[in-house]
This record gives C-alpha cells, sequence and structure tokens, in this order.
C-alpha cells in the first residue's frame, strides 16, 4: 500500500501530454494551444473611425465646415479628401479618410443644408483607432499552453488562423464490472443493482476534458474482461473500469492489467478508494477504479482528472484549497487519509464545513451537492472549529 503522494508521483511518471494534432478553429473549444502563435499583420490593418460621426483635421478651427459628399462606412475605402474647412460623413469601423485626423461623434455635431457645426473641439487621434493598436504585427498573441476559450479563440480568427496545433482530448474508454450489475432501464433481478458508476464516470469524463467511449457492462468473467481490456485500448488511450479491484474471488482487473501490462501500484493508503490500480498496458493508461460509486468518483478526482488534464496538456492539474472550520465533529479513518464530502459555508471572513451526512462509499448522495473534499490526515476524532483542507471541486485548477 502506498500514500497518496507516491500514488500520484507514479502517475505523473508515465502521463504526458497527448501528440498534437492541427484543428479547425470551429473546433477549440477546451483544447490546449501546442505553438505560440503571432500576428502576421497589424489590427486593426488601417487607422479606423471608432464612432459613427465626422472625420475631420483636428487643427481646423473653422466652422461651419462643408459635408463632403458620400459617407464611409465600414468595409469601404473612402473616397472623400478631407481638407480645412471640410468634414467627411464616417461609420463605425470604416476606414479614416485620407486627410483627416480625427473623428467627431455625431451626437457633438448638428447638420443643416450640407454644413455642419460641433459642440466641442477635436484633438488628434479623437474618434480614431489606430493601424495595430488591439495588435501590432509581430506581437506574440497567444502562448503555447494556453487553454482555448471565447476569447482565445476570436484572437485566432482575428490574425486568420483556421487552424492550429492543440493537444487532442484523451479518449477515454469506459466499462463496469460486476455479475451483479444491469442496466438503468432495467428491473434488477434477486441480487442485482444498476450500474451507476459508467454513466457518472463519463460525465466525470466529459467534465475533465476528455472523450468518453462507453464499453458497457463486462460481467466478473476473465476471458471476457480480458478481451474488452485489449479492444478498449484498441480505441482509446485510457481506460477507465470500476469494480473488480479488492481482494474477492471476482475481483479479475488487477490480475488481468497485470498479465497484459505493467502494474504501477493497487492499493493506495486512503479512504475511500483504497482498492485502485494503476497499470500501463502498451500505449495506454488503465485506472481500475473500485466499484462502491463514491469510491470511483473520488478517486477519479484526484487521480483520474489531473492525468486527464495533463494529457490534454494543461499546466494547472490541482483544484484551489483552502483552509476552513468544522461545523461539526468529523472522524477520519485511524490510519488512512479521508476524504469527505462537503459543503461549505462564507460566514464573513471564516469560512466554515459541513459534511453530506452519512459518508458510506456506496451513499452516492454524500457526493450529490457537494462541492469540496476534506482532506483529513489519518487520527483521531476531530473537534467542532478544528481547521481543516478543503479541496473545491466545483472550482477550475488554479495550480
Ligand atoms: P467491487 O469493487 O466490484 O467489489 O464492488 C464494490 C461495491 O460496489 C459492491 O457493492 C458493488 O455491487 C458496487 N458496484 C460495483 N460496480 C458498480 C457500478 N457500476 N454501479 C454501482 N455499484 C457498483
Ligand atoms: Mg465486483
Amino acid at each position: 500500500m502506498i500514500e497518496p503522494q507516491e500514488a500520484w508521483r507514479r502517475i505523473a511518471e508515465q502521463v504526458t501530454a497527448l501528440e498534437p494534432v492541427e484543428m479547425k478553429l470551429a473546433e477549440l473549444e477546451g483544447h490546449v494551444l501546442a505553438e505560440e502563435v503571432v500576428a502576421e499583420e497589424d489590427v486593426p490593418p488601417f487607422p479606423a473611425s471608432r464612432v459613427d460621426g465626422w472625420a475631420v483635421l483636428a487643427e481646423d478651427d473653422s466652422t461651419p465646415r462643408r459635408v463632403l459628399p458620400g459617407a464611409g462606412t465600414a468595409g469601404r475605402v473612402p473616397v472623400a479628401q478631407v481638407s480645412p474647412g471640410t468634414a467627411a460623413r464616417v461609420m463605425t469601423g470604416a476606414p479614416l479618410p485620407a486627410g483627416a485626423d480625427a473623428v467627431v461623434m455625431v451626437e457633438d455635431s448638428a447638420e443643416q443644408e450640407g454644413w455642419v457645426r460641433f459642440s466641442r473641439p477635436a484633438r488628434p487621434g479623437d474618434g480614431v483607432r489606430p493601424a495595430g493598436s488591439d495588435l501590432a504585427a509581430g506581437q506574440v498573441v497567444l502562448a503555447a499552453g494556453t487553454p482555448l476559450g471565447p476569447a482565445e479563440i476570436g484572437l485566432l480568427a482575428a490574425v486568420g488562423r483556421t487552424t492550429v496545433r492543440v493537444h487532442p482530448r484523451p479518449r477515454v474508454a469506459i466499462f463496469s464490472t460486476g455479475d451483479e450489475l444491469v442496466e438503468p432501464g432495467e428491473r434488477p433481478g434477486p441480487g442485482q443493482i444498476r450500474d451507476s458508476n459508467r454513466y457518472a464516470l463519463a460525465a466525470a469524463v466529459r467534465r475533465a476534458g476528455g472523450e468518453p467511449l462507453l464499453l458497457g457492462i463486462a460481467p466478473d468473467d476473465r476471458a471476457g474482461q480480458r478481451a474488452l481490456i485489449l479492444h478498449a485500448l484498441e480505441q482509446a488511450d485510457v481506460l477507465v473500469t470500476s469494480g473488480g479491484v479488492s481482494m474477492g474471488s471476482r475481483d479479475l482487473i488487477g490480475p488481468l492489467l497485470a498479465e497484459l501490462g505493467t502494474v504501477h501500484f493497487d492499493r493506495v493508503r486512503q479512504k475511500p478508494g483504497k482498492p485502485f490500480t494503476f497499470a500501463t498496458v502498451q500505449a495506454g493508461f488503465c485506472f481500475g477504479l473500485p466499484g462502491n460509486p463514491v469510491s470511483s468518483l473520488v478517486a477519479f478526482e484526484l487521480y483520474v482528472r489531473p492525468a486527464l488534464r495533463r494529457m490534454a496538456g494543461h499546466r494547472l492539474l490541482w483544484r484551489p484549497e483552502i483552509e476552513v472550520c468544522l461545523r461539526h465533529p468529523v472522524t477520519p479513518d485511524p490510519v488512512r487519509v479521508t476524504f469527505q464530502r462537503a459543503v461549505v459555508e462564507r460566514e464573513g471572513e471564516r469560512q466554515w464545513v459541513r459534511t453530506t451526512g452519512s459518508q458510506a462509499s456506496s451513499r452516492l448522495l454524500s457526493m450529490a451537492g457537494a462541492d469540496a473534499l476534506l482532506r483529513l490526515p489519518a487520527g483521531p476524532t476531530l473537534t467542532a472549529g478544528t481547521t481543516v483542507t478543503a479541496i473545491l471541486i466545483n472550482q477550475p485548477e488554479d495550480h
């Protein structure tokens, strides 16, 4: 049995970012950039009007000014030539007409029969968006390693990149093991239960930025599970299984992974999630999670999610952690680090926390609605008011 830190160390030793691929703009959301992107041209490429108004020469103080024919609109090269005593009508985004160096807002003007007066003087540059003022040619727009959200994707489009190199989403095959399992739509017979893990884990994979591939339920049968592991790794970068990793006579995943590849650990000194196998089989990473629904989700959160993020090229792997004050006593395991599901409550400066009721590892309700995992060192009961560490499992990773 190894400590949680050692478990992550062994995972991190194996798992690296997936080979970058060229991807189209419309598919980029949520991916991590694998190249540096530089602006090749100025944005905007020409001085443009920032407002609807009148292009003028700022130092010209004649009034009224003669309105030049036509109007400069966005997307049209202006024909007007502004000279002292004149003004050219321009719209937001239109190129600044030759001779002009400022734009007076239409709100600050009064036009009558071909002449316009201004209620305030213009200074050079007023109302003008200079060439290169948003992005200058040669400027680094986005660094490699940047996660791509709406603004970043907009920037790529603005500099004319229709494809960029990004790390792909890890493909994650998922199957549940257990003779007792039936599909959620079925009525369980004697001794049977519904498979909840496969759907919970698929959602967790998607949230972690992976692409889940659901492979069904595998009965506790050696040949069948062996074939399914190999089938899974033909199509996926990662295999996540639930159940079949503890000491029971029908727990076959551990021995099968050992036969097919290398097991890096199979027990972690923590609660829940003690039976938990990590193996590599060919180029694939296999996480054999425990069958109890809470155990599998907690182990996923603590180990599989950061591993998937690392494969997807993310540099921030860990959720924020804060110090919180216990509302009530809690009892950790005497010899294992314990992760209890909890809700954080802010009260003035202090953050309080209460757990989500019975912490049985079969009780999914203890995870539903929880926004934190309390990391409790092994030991005796902690009294109300004790400060403990909360991992904020609904907040984006910050380190
Ligand atoms: P195992 O790790 O296979 O020994 O399973 C531990 C416990 O979790 C048993 O009570 C199983 O019935 C239950 N369990 C295993 N797999 C699932 C699943 N996919 N969905 C819900 N419960 C499960
Ligand atoms: Mg089982």
